[in-house]
């Protein structure tokens, strides 16, 4: 096991003067405001679904609810406004008594918005975002989007994703990820993630959430994934978070959506990842579904037993790794 290196924090960044304006992880998507939503499905006289309403009130749902829940509330994402809107939500789950830089690494899925459910056109989604992009810059916010691309579809739609964006790719667009099931092996992606390399994106991967531990370990030595979201089964492995924290591989946590989610999580493995001396922060993933916020993700975090120098672990490797302050 690779000696936890404890960095020495930095004057600007000290730990005890609270926490940073950073969500590692989000998805627009998932992200839109419940009471917008609401009123979205009122004006065109839908029924909220029972499963929405339950995450809203914290309950939780088997996954199945969690599918229903997101595609109702993302079928509102319809407009250059609506995706205003989203990352306006986003923005505002951002603690608001911060220190040092603010920043959201924000996954997209144009596909599915796109191509799949087909609700707006491309040129919208950039723009809705570029609306977004500015009012967040205003506020003191940076924004990088990671598009994401659906891991169970197979390689083929990672190519059509790649398609869809090229030639109209904004500079905003700085990574390639997939998400969703786990169900094709990571090895079976390396083409369309050296594609994206190529292309000039960087590449990070759901893994280790919904499927095995040993994902991971795919992901980063088979396909040359360079960032992992979640990958809270690695902790069952202590080879494989050895193997994280030699190659200083980032780990996007979510707990909320990690306790919603993942039926046999247990204990949250967070402490064990960072004394393994893996580089891990905290995100919210789909707030807008699963309701938290990033003061609430940090109160989680500190539950959890860690002590003030892993804190202090935790939002240094926000910052050093965050996607968004690297523009
Ligand atoms: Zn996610």
């Amino acid at each position: 096991m690779t000696g936890l290196q404890i960095p020495s924090d930095d004057a600007s960044h000290p730990v005890s003067t609270g926490i940073p304006g950073i969500d590692r992880h989000v998805h627009l998507e998932g992200g839109l405001d419940p009471i917008w939503v609401h009123g979205q499905a009122k004006a065109v006289g839908q029924q909220v679904p029972d499963s929405l309403e339950a995450f809203w009130r914290g309950s939780a749902q088997p996954f199945s609810g969690f599918i229903e829940a997101f595609l109702f509330s993302s079928s509102f994402i319809r407009d250059r406004e609506a995706v205003r809107s989203a990352l306006g939500a986003i923005v505002g789950r951002l603690p608001q008594q911060t220190t040092g830089p603010r920043g959201i690494d924000l996954w997209v899925s144009p596909h599915f918005l796109v191509r799949f459910k087909q609700l707006l056109s491309l040129d919208e989604l950039w723009r809705g975002l570029e609306d977004g992009i500015s009012e967040a810059n205003r506020l003191g916010v940076s924004v990088a989007v990671v598009l994401d691309a659906v891991n169970h579809f197979g390689p083929k739609h990672g190519h059509e994703v790649l398609d869809l964006v090229e030639g109209s790719r904004p500079e905003f667009v700085v990574g390639f990820s997939i998400g969703g099931l786990e169900g094709v092996p990571f090895r079976d992606w390396a083409p369309v993630f050296e594609r994206a390399r190529s292309n000039g994106l960087r590449i990070a991967a759901h893994a280790g959430e919904n499927g095995p531990g040993e994902n991971v370990r795919d992901a980063i030595l088979h396909s040359g994934v360079e960032r992992i979201v979640h990958g809270v089964k690695a902790a069952e492995f202590p080879k494989i978070l050895e193997l994280l924290a030699e190659r200083h591989i980032p780990v996007d946590i979510c707990p909320s959506s990690n306790q919603a989610l993942i039926g046999d999580l247990g204990p949250h493995p967070l402490p064990v990842m960072l004394r393994a001396g893996v580089r891990c922060a905290l995100g919210t993933d789909d707030p807008g579904v699963i309701a938290c916020d990033m003061a609430g993700e940090w109160d989680k975090a500190r539950a959890m037993g860690l002590t003030d120098q892993e804190m202090g672990l935790l939002r240094r490797f926000a910052i050093e790794d965050a996607w968004s302050l690297k523009l």
